[in-house]
């Protein structure tokens, strides 16, 4: 992709324009350079700065330089003799400050080539002077002495707001990377570039406007296809429109949703309220508003220094905490650094509150240990002080002092962990699948959920809802009839595992618990787990901005280890990234962060993160009796197997062990065994990577289905590959806790099923029914079939002759 290096005397100004051509940016932005201001803080422009920024942002493809004024233009034509040799591909482009960065930033985003990003900034400013009328556009076509362009459609607007800047940028985007010179005009505006995201924009049109499209070059006829494409998808913003539609449109919408949590209650709605966002950086309020909005910030700070006070009696720590957080709230320094932007800049209060929080958090963060910990406590008031200033609902989960059905579009892990079971009846979701970690802590919780309810966010508050978590059933307003079959209160009811795991035969399978927090040890005993099977450490830490300390780490192991002496607990090192993001591990944004820098592959980042991890399970398994393994998530090749087995055994550890999750590790199983001594298989990412489907997919749930025959060969391979190794392969992913696919796993050769602890009665009397020779006949019958439902069928006939 072409870097973007922004030129500028002012580093504010430079941030501003960024920040407002990144809001127009949908998939992964180019990489873009800031040179500006000198080194001792003063407005100016140095070329040494703007060379280092032009190597900064070139990735191979060329950077274009956008400069404001006068020494700007000096600074980077001097910069351009800096560059090492051979040089890179740059252009200086004479382009419009603002409209140049927005075109450069969209059309490099897109794809587009050097020369064509410089045109499409350097063209920028011509739509607004055809706007205003003082200078004819660039691509201002007349037909009476201009060919007729190759390929001409119309298109009808049908979206709300017409060609504004996102569409605008979604053309400018869908264009960048084809060969075709293109405008569009409206019957009331000559042709304008439909490279140029402000001339689009400066088109003005309205749903129904019909506009012409026309295009040369080789790819005209897909350039105006593509056009076509999003105009009559309304630039995807109709299906936004619906979501926020009528309450009847939500009824119809209750569609293809999957139970995923089981437990049927019936319960009043809440809505989880959106994430607060970013205030806009641009907006500006007149000198005679400023007081106003000062003192707007002074009550804000008060209100939520009361807020948090009137918990903070509470409980001891948790009081005392409140009151240091209240206390922040009102810092003196802080208020005034706020009120300042407000008075000096006229940035909204509520901006003003961002940046002033936002920065005493970057310096706490810098000065690192205990003041860094604050930092996530800064952001909460960063959070409630925006959310008051700007009338939103405080983000996270609510607490209206009643039992809710929550409803959300999806909900974070984090989110999820920090419910609490007794109010939260049961959980309602857009998105999901049954194997979105989501799904797995609602089942730890033993919350009713049931996903992939399309326009669940749209049922008003305290509407009742009835929800069957396995069914995914979900009924509006139920009868009486209806409301009889549910509970109105959660009853926990966990049935106990009565012996080890075992075919009635007597094979043994060892069933163990997957945990993911202290609460579940709980659940996992008082269930009769064998052990743990999957102890998932990244859950203990999730949201956190820093590392978690040696010491409590040790503290948090022992916890669990105390508690399970002369047991298995197989610990799995920090599986953090994707939808369980780490801030302390400080991510780039990644396009598709499932197959991005998760699990293992954090450690070549961060090799000290999983050490200090690693010393401190070995300490705290030297201060227990349980009998700890450890092994790594999302492993795809020997080496990476290779690497962890050494940083584990140089740290100490005995029983060393990875994860089979991807299809690259299923097809290698025999090597990575000859390095380790044990393997598990993941069968909610395996299914994942073999299908190429998002677990978190609503639409995606049936690929997703462990069901699959294709999953259950991958796991065949993997088991007779270990045949003879004698090692143990377990399964820990969300496949054990299914009391009949069970059987398949125990007849493939599994030596050991990890589940939720809920699962555990249900999985050991099924097992304890059926011989192991029958387990291998259903095995083979459902990995010969062709489908999930084949597969289920066949299994349960060979158990019934
Ligand atoms: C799995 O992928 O099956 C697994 C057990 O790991 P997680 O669900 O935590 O990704
Ligand atoms: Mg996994």
């Amino acid at each position: 992709m072409v870097g973007v290096v922004v030129v500028s005397h002012s580093p504010d100004l430079a941030r501003a324009a960024v920040n407002l051509a990144l809001q127009m940016v949908h998939g992964p932005a180019p990489h873009i350079e800031i040179a500006a201001g000198t080194s001792d803080d003063r407005l100016g422009t140095d070329p040494t700065a703007v060379a280092q920024a032009i190597v900064a942002a070139d990735a191979g493809d060329g950077v274009v330089v956008i400069m404001d004024l006068g020494s700007a233009v000096l600074s980077a034509e001097l910069a351009l003799e800096f560059l090492p040799e051979p040089g890179i591909k740059t252009r200086l482009v004479p382009a419009a400050f603002v409209e140049g960065i927005f075109a450069a930033v969209i059309s490099a985003a897109g794809g587009a080539q050097l020369d064509a990003v410089a045109r499409d900034a350097t063209e920028a400013l011509h739509a607004k002077a055809a706007q205003l009328e003082q200078a004819q556009p660039l691509v201002r076509t007349d037909d009476s002495i201009t060919p007729p362009a190759a390929v001409v459609a119309k298109a009808t607007i049908v979206n709300p707001d017409g060609i504004h800047a996102r569409p605008a940028a979604l053309i400018v985007e869908a264009l960048a990377s084809l060969d075709a010179r293109v405008t569009i005009s409206t019957d009331r505006s000559s042709p304008i570039s439909a490279h140029s995201p402000t001339g689009l924009m400066s088109l003005g049109t309205r749903p129904g406007d019909v506009v012409r499209i026309e295009a040369d070059g080789a790819d005209a006829a897909a350039a105006v296809d593509r056009i076509v494409a999003l105009a009559a998808d309304g630039f995807g913003e109709l299906a936004v429109r619906d979501r926020l539609g009528s309450e009847a449109r939500a009824r119809d919408q209750l569609s293809r949703p999957a139970g995923v949590s089981p437990g049927r209650v019936v319960g009043p709605t809440l809505r989880m309220p959106d994430p607060i966002t970013e205030p806009d950086p641009m907006l500006r309020i007149p000198e005679t508003e400023r007081p106003a909005a000062l003192e707007r910030l002074a009550h804000a700070a008060a209100d939520i220094a009361e807020q948090l006070r009137s918990r903070s009696s509470a409980a001891g720590t948790v009081g005392q905490l409140l009151e240091a957080t209240a206390a922040m709230a009102t810092d003196p320094d802080l208020i005034a650094d706020a009120s300042r932007r407000i008075r000096d800049r006229g940035v909204t209060s509520e901006r003003a509150a961002w940046e002033a929080i936002g920065s005493v958090a970057d310096t706490l963060r810098v000065a690192g240990a205990r003041q860094a910990e604050r930092v996530s406590d800064l952001y909460d008031i960063r959070n409630r002080m925006v959310s008051s200033l700007t009338g939103c609902a405080i983000p996270g989960v609510p607490d209206p002092g009643y039992p809710f059905v929550l409803l959300a579009v999806d909900l974070a892990p984090a989110d999820t962990a920090g419910l609490d079971s007794t109010h939260c009846l049961a959980i309602v979701t857009e998105e999901g699948g049954a194997t979105s970690h989501t799904a797995i802590i609602a089942r730890s919780l033993g919350i009713p959920a049931v996903v992939g309810v399309r326009g669940a966010t749209a049922i008003p508050d305290r509407t009742l809802l009835l929800v069957d978590g396995s069914t995914g059933e979900v009924i509006k307003e139920p009868t009486d009839d209806q409301q009889a079959t549910a509970t109105t209160i959660r009853e926990p009811h966990q049935e106990i595992l009565i012996s080890p795991g075992a075919t009635a035969d007597g094979h043994r399978i060892a069933l163990l618990a997957n945990i993911g927090s202290t609460q579940d040890i709980a659940a996992a005993l008082e269930c009769g787990a064998e052990g743990v099977g999957l102890y998932r450490t990244e859950l203990c830490f999730l949201g956190r901005t820093e590392a978690p300390s040696v010491s409590e780490q040790i503290g948090t192991y022992r916890a669990v280890f105390s508690r399970f002496g002369g047991s298995r607990v197989v610990v799995r090192t920090l599986d953090a990234g994707s939808d369980k993001p780490m801030p302390f591990l400080g991510y780039a944004e990644e396009p598709n962060p499932a197959l991005g820098v998760r699990g293992f592959r954090t450690a070549t980042s961060h090799p000290d993160v999983l050490g200090e991890q690693l010393k401190a399970i070995k300490e705290a398994a030297e201060a227990e009796s349980a009998e700890v393994w450890v092994m790594a998530p999302m492993i795809a090749t020997v080496d990476e197997v290779r690497n962890f087995a050494q940083v584990a055994h140089d740290a100490g550890l005995p029983i060393i062990g990875v994860m089979i999750e991807t299809p690259a590790a299923a097809l290698q199983a025999e090597l990575i065994l000859a390095e380790v001594d044990f393997i598990s298989i993941g069968t909610n990412d395996l299914a994942q990577y073999t299908f190429a489907a998002d677990r978190h997919s609503a639409s995606l749930v049936p690929l997703n289905d462990p069901w699959q025959p294709a999953l259950l060969r991958m796991i065949e391979m993997v088991t007779a590959a270990a045949a003879d190794s004698g090692k143990p392969v377990g399964v820990c992913g969300e496949a054990a806790a299914d009391p009949l696919l069970a059987l398949v796993l125990a007849g493939l050769g599994i030596s050991s099923l990890s589940m939720g602890p809920a699962a555990l009665a249900e999985v050991g009397r099924s097992l304890g029914q059926v011989a192991l020779e029958v387990c291998r006949r259903a095995a083979r019958a459902a990995c010969d079939s062709d489908s999930p439902a084949s597969a289920r069928e066949a299994v349960r006939a060979i158990l019934t002759t």
